[in-house]
């Protein structure tokens, strides 16, 4: 335990010493500072993520309904799988919704 000058009276202060016991001058301000945590970067880095998702799902959404129009009249696979990619990008941008409000809201 080393002793320090205390940067308001000069007096030698144990560095384990929580304020300088001539005048009170806080000792231990820069450890007593609250370190930043990772937990906002985590949820930033959340939040990126779903809009990355949002963003995707709501493409997939437009361009299958388009396909779904354009062939709607045929009835052919890809009117088939226009479907299916409208359902699912549907479902998964309702997903991305959810967890932004219970991640956010
Ligand atoms: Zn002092």
């Amino acid at each position: 335990m080393a002793l320090v000058d205390c940067p308001e009276c000069g007096t030698k202060v144990s560095s384990a010493a929580f304020a300088c016991p001539r005048c009170a001058f806080p000792m231990q301000q820069s450890t007593l500072k609250p370190t930043p945590t990772g937990q906002v970067v985590t949820t930033e880095r959340t939040g990126k993520d779903l809009k990355a998702a949002g963003c995707f799902w709501g493409l997939l959404l437009v361009a299958s309904v388009f396909v779904l129009i354009s062939t709607a009249s045929q009835q052919t696979v890809v009117t088939f799988l226009a479907w299916i990619a409208t359902t699912v990008s549907l479902i998964a941008l309702i997903r991305v919704k959810v967890l932004t409000w219970w991640r956010h809201g």
